[in-house]
């Protein structure tokens, strides 16, 4: 995870890849803090122990190539 220009951005072996909180943006109060600039990061942090995490099952769906069709 890392924080440039108010925006935060995930990486894929932060725990927050799966955590419902990120899906939803605000709830994450990490990811709140950073965006708001109520905390700052001096680094890349990983997050991988967040006592915030809450388990999110991702369901992606395959949705046809418009393009082909036409
Ligand atoms: S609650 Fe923790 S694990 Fe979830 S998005 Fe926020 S920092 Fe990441």
């Amino acid at each position: 995870m890392y924080c440039d220009r108010g925006k935060v951005y995930i990486e894929e072996d932060d725990q927050c890849i799966d955590c419902e909180n990120f899906t939803k943006h605000v709830d994450c109060p990490l990811i709140q803090a950073l965006a708001l600039g109520y905390v700052y990061m001096d680094d890349i942090l990983n997050v991988t122990n967040c006592n915030f995490y809450k388990h999110y099952e991702r369901h992606l769906k395959l949705v046809k190539d418009l393009k082909k069709e036409d």
